[in-house]
C-alpha cells in the first residue's frame, strides 16, 4: 500500500499546493506568507492524531524499562551495546520505518577492571573511586604520588601552577571558575598531561559520596590514570593537601583495543531530497542503567518514529531516526555518520539532538540565526505542551549534534528541565529508572514528534547548511574555540 493513499482531501490539497508553489518558483512570497501567519503548526488533524497517540500509547515506558532492566548500562563495544542495539533495530522496524539498519563503525573500546586507590599519608584510607574512561593500566605498583589541588583545573589555574605540577597527582573539580566558561573533563585532561602530572583525581560536582564517570581522553588511552572521586572524599582530600603533603596511591587495570559499534537508523521517506534528522546516543556508561543519560532521548526518539510512522503520511522532506553508538567514549557514532554520508549534509535541514532530556520549556538553535524566525513560530504553536515563544540560539559541544554543527548543519534540541534528583546521578550508579518521569518524556516525545514533523514539512528549510566562515563565528561567538583547540577539533587557523 502506498504510504499516501490513505491522505485527506485536504491534506492533498496543502500537498500539491505546496508542489504547485515549488513549480513557480514562489517559494519566497510563500515563505513570507507563511512567516506572516498564525503560528506554524502543523495541519491541525496531523497535530492532534500525534498528539492524541502519543498520550494514549505505553511504548515510552516500556521501551526505558527495556532499556534500563531488561539491558542495563549500554557500554559502545560490549555485550550489553549490542544487544541494545539489536533492541533499537527491531523497534523502529515494528513501528513501521523504511529502510531500517546498522551503520556499523570501528571504534577503540574501553572496560573497567580493578581499580585501588588510596590516600597513603598522612592517614591512609581507601577510597571509593572509579577510573574515567580510557584511563590506562598501571604498574602493578601503580602511580605514587603528591597531591596538588588546581581548583576547578581550568587553562588559568594550570598555568598559575606550572611550576609544581610535573610528576605530581593533580586534584580539580567538576565545573569552572565563577565567570568562566564550564571547562570539560577532557580538557583538565590534557591539560594535566601537557603539564607533566602523574594522575588526574577529579572530584564529582554533586553530593552524595559517588564517583562520576566520563571519558577523560576521547580516542585514545590516555598516559596518566584519570579518576574520579566523590565530592565528599575529595574535598576532603583537598582540605588535608592544604595543610599538610598528601600523597596518594593509584593502581588500575583496564581492557582496550579496537572494537566495533553500530549506529540504528530507520526513516520516514519524504518527496525531496532534504533530510531532517531527530537522534540520541543509546550507549550509557556502565555503572548504572543509563536512565536517564540517555534512556531518556533513546525512547523519545522511538516514540516519534513510532507516532510520525503511524500517520502513513508522507512528508516533503525525509526523516531520519538514529540512535548513536559511541557517544560516551567520544562522540564516535556521529561523527563515523558525518564522516560516511559526507556527501550527503547539504542535504540535511535539520538535525534535533536528543541528550538527557525531561520536562520540555522551549526549543533551542544551535547559532543558527537565520533559523530563529520559523522556530519561534513553531515555539508559538506548542504552548499548551509547555514550550515558551522565546528560542535560545547558543552552540555548544559534547554531543552527537557537535560533528554535524562542526559541518555547518543547523543543529536544535528541545531544551528540557531536569529536577535535581535527576541531574545530581549524572554519570553515576544512580542513574537508574526510578529517576526518569514519564509524564515529561511524554511531553517531550510530543513536542519533539511535532518539531521534525514540521521541519519536515516546511515551505523551504529552516536555514541553508552553513558555510566554513559562518561556523567559525559562530564558534567564536559562542566561546568555544578554546574548548575546541584542546579537544584537537578546532580546523579554522587562528
Ligand atoms: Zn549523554
Amino acid at each position: 500500500m502506498s504510504r499516501t493513499s490513505t491522505r485527506t482531501s485536504t491534506c492533498r490539497t496543502i500537498v500539491e499546493l505546496r508542489a504547485e508553489m515549488r513549480r513557480r518558483w514562489i517559494i519566497p512570497l510563500g515563505l513570507a506568507l507563511f512567516l506572516s501567519t498564525a503560528p506554524a503548526q502543523a495541519g491541525d488533524e496531523f497535530r492532534e492524531r500525534i498528539i492524541g497517540r502519543i498520550y494514549t500509547g505505553a511504548e515510552i515506558r516500556k521501551n526505558l524499562e527495556y532499556l534500563c532492566d531488561r539491558i542495563g548500562g549500554r557500554l559502545s563495544g560490549t555485550e550489553s551495546g549490542r544487544k541494545a542495539e539489536e533492541y533499537a533495530k527491531k523497534v523502529f522496524t515494528e513501528y513501521g520505518l523504511q529502510n531500517v539498519r546498522f551503520e556499523t563503525f570501528t571504534m577503540l573500546g574501553w572496560e573497567r577492571g580493578e581499580l585501588d586507590c588510596e590516600v597513603s599519608s598522612p592517614i591512609r584510607r581507601t577510597l571509593g573511586a572509579i577510573a574515567l574512561g580510557n584511563t590506562p593500566s598501571t604498574s602493578p605498583e601503580g602511580v605514587f604520588a603528591s597531591v596538588i589541588d588546581v581548583g576547578f583545573g581550568s587553562p588559568g589555574e594550570f598555568e598559575a601552577k606550572a611550576k609544581e605540577i610535573r610528576g605530581k597527582i593533580v586534584l580539580c573539580r567538576h565545573g569552572a571558575p565563577p565567570g568562566h566558561r564550564s571547562v570539560h573533563r577532557v580538557e583538565k585532561m590534557t591539560l594535566s598531561q601537557r603539564h607533566g602530572a602523574a594522575a588526574m583525581v577529579l572530584i564529582n560536582g554533586t553530593p552524595g559520596n559517588v564517583p562520576q564517570a566520563g571519558t577523560c581522553q576521547p580516542g585514545s588511552i590516555a598516559s596518566i590514570p584519570g579518576i574520579s572521586v566523590s565530592r565528599e572524599e575529595g574535598e576532603w582530600i583537598a582540605r588535608l593537601a592544604a595543610i599538610e603533603e598528601v600523597k596518594m596511591r593509584i593502581r588500575a587495570v583496564n581492557r582496550s583495543g579496537e572494537t566495533t559499534a553500530r549506529n540504528v537508523v530507520g526513516e520516514i521517506p519524504g518527496e525531496g531530497d532534504e533530510v531532517v534528522i531527530i537522534g540520541a546516543h543509546l550507549d550509557s556508561w556502565d555503572l548504572a542503567q543509563g536512565a536517564i543519560d540517555n534512556g531518556t532521548g533513546s525512547v523519545v526518539v522511538m516514540e516519534a518514529a513510532r507516532v510520525l510512522a503511524s500517520l502513513e503520511e508522507e512528508p516533503d522532506r525525509t526523516i531520519r531516526f538514529i540512535l548513536f553508538m559511541g557517544e560516551e567514549f567520544g562522540l564516535y557514532g556521529s561523527k563515523a555518520y558525518v564522516k560516511e554520508h559526507a556527501d550527503e549534509l547539504d542535504g540535511i535541514a535539520l538535525m534535533v539532538n536528543l541528550d538527557m532530556v525531561g520536562r520540555p520549556t522551549g526549543l533551542g538553535l544551535g547559532g543558527v540565526d537565520a533559523a530563529l524566525p520559523i522556530f519561534r513560530k513553531i515555539a508559538a504553536g506548542m504552548r499548551e505542551l509547555g514550550v515558551r515563544s522565546e528560542v535560545t540560539n547558543r552552540a555548544a559541544l559534547h554531543s552527537d549534534h557537535q560533528p554535524f554543527l562542526l559541518e555547518g548543519v543547523p543543529t536544535a534540541s528541545v531544551r528540557t528541565k531536569l529536577e535535581d534528583d535527576q541531574l545530581k546521578y549524572y554519570h553515576s550508579a544512580g542513574d537508574t529508572i526510578d529517576k526518569a518521569i514519564p509524564k515529561d518524556l511524554t511531553d517531550c516525545a510530543a513536542v519533539a514528534a511535532l518539531l521534525v514533523w514540521e521541519a519536515a514539512n516546511l515551505p523551504v528549510r529552516p536555514a541553508p547548511r552553513l558555510a566554513p566562515d559562518q561556523v567559525k563565528e559562530i564558534l567564536i561567538r559562542d566561546n568555544l574555540k578554546e574548548a575546541l583547540e584542546l579537544q584537537g577539533s578546532w580546523r579554522w587557523g587562528d
